[in-house]
């Protein structure tokens, strides 16, 4: 910030996008940025949270007698958390990538086909770095 201050008013500073290249601007892309950054953080904090809840990461089922019926309930709770788990590291994984693609200028395009991805899409889905189209043939 103290940075934008001191800069010389004669010789404002242009970021050269290629032609090529269309960029969201910057006005646009900061509260993007902020919101995934606030995502990312509120998922470590579930990550962190449900990682507690995990049976086997319970100290306390040492002491336990270990009757079939507990051990199917710990079994199940487990599967529960890492099901969980995986989903939270998922998301986390694709916001950083997002938040990656903002600070390089290619927020907004397609990782596999370089087109511009849907802005309807990129509203209800803001860390996709996906087109639709490219998802689905992913998925497959
Ligand atoms: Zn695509």
């Amino acid at each position: 910030m103290k940075k934008t201050k001191k800069q010389n008013k004669k010789t404002p500073v242009k970021t050269k996008v290629p032609k090529n290249q269309i960029r969201f601007p910057a006005r646009l892309l900061r509260p993007v940025a902020m919101f995934l950054r606030e995502n990312l953080n509120k998922i470590n904090i579930r990550t962190k949270n449900i990682s507690s809840e995990d049976p086997f990461v319970n100290t306390a089922r040492i002491h336990d007698n270990a009757s079939p019926d507990a051990d199917a309930e710990e079994q199940f709770g487990h599967a529960r958390v890492t099901a969980i788990k995986e989903e939270l590291n998922k998301k986390s994984t694709q916001i950083k990538k997002a938040l990656k693609f903002i600070k390089k200028g290619k927020y907004g395009t397609c990782e596999d086909c370089q087109k511009l991805i849907n802005t309807d899409r990129l509203s209800v889905v803001p860390e996709a770095t996906l087109c639709v189209s490219c998802e689905k043939k992913r998925e497959k």
